[in-house]
């Protein structure tokens, strides 16, 4: 995936900022940041320790860390993560002092991963409003014919893919 750097193009365009977005996006970072989650903590901070061995002084500048946030940001959203909380304490102070949690679903079906019987696997909730009654709109991938397509929480379990299993239609994104 391609970074959408915005107001950090001038650094994301250096030698640094294209290595930071490449190590950030490793499977090894990506797990990290993952397992951050899961255990209510900042993904920032388990990247810290990795970030100052691979790239030393040069990601303690503020504006750098302030971009590695906006690169986090993006490959978690990517993920299908949604963001929790912003500006939180972080508790080994490393390299950053505040970062951003993310969060994943909290039940069992909404779930990044999660996989009803139709063979329906949930990509994540991506910040879009579902089409019922205070419900979140989840992406969903049909795993038999590929389609990606919205659908509300509630109806992940039984929900069937518009395309090739004659589900409703899916809520666009
Ligand atoms: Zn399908």
């Amino acid at each position: 995936m391609k970074y959408n750097s915005g107001k950090f193009s001038d650094l994301a365009e250096l030698q640094l900022g294209k290595d930071l977005w490449k190590f950030l996006n490793e499977k090894e970072n990506i797990i990290r940041m993952e397992l951050a989650t899961e255990f209510n903590k900042t993904a920032a901070e388990s990247v810290s320790k990795p970030l100052l061995d691979k790239f030393g002084s040069d990601v303690e500048v503020n504006r750098v860390k302030q971009m590695i946030g906006h690169m986090i940001r993006q490959i978690m959203e990517n993920k299908g993560y949604e963001m929790g909380s912003q500006n939180i304490k972080v508790t080994i102070k490393r390299l950053f002092s505040k970062a951003s949690k993310y969060k994943d679903g909290t039940t069992k079906t909404t779930k990044i991963g999660y996989i009803n019987r139709n063979d329906q696997e949930n990509m994540g909730n991506r910040g879009v409003e579902g089409n019922d009654h205070c419900q979140k709109a989840y992406k969903l991938k049909c795993r038999k014919c590929g389609t990606e397509y919205g659908a509300n929480g509630a109806d992940i379990f039984q929900r069937k893919c518009p395309d090739c299993q004659n589900g409703q239609s899916g809520i666009p994104y």
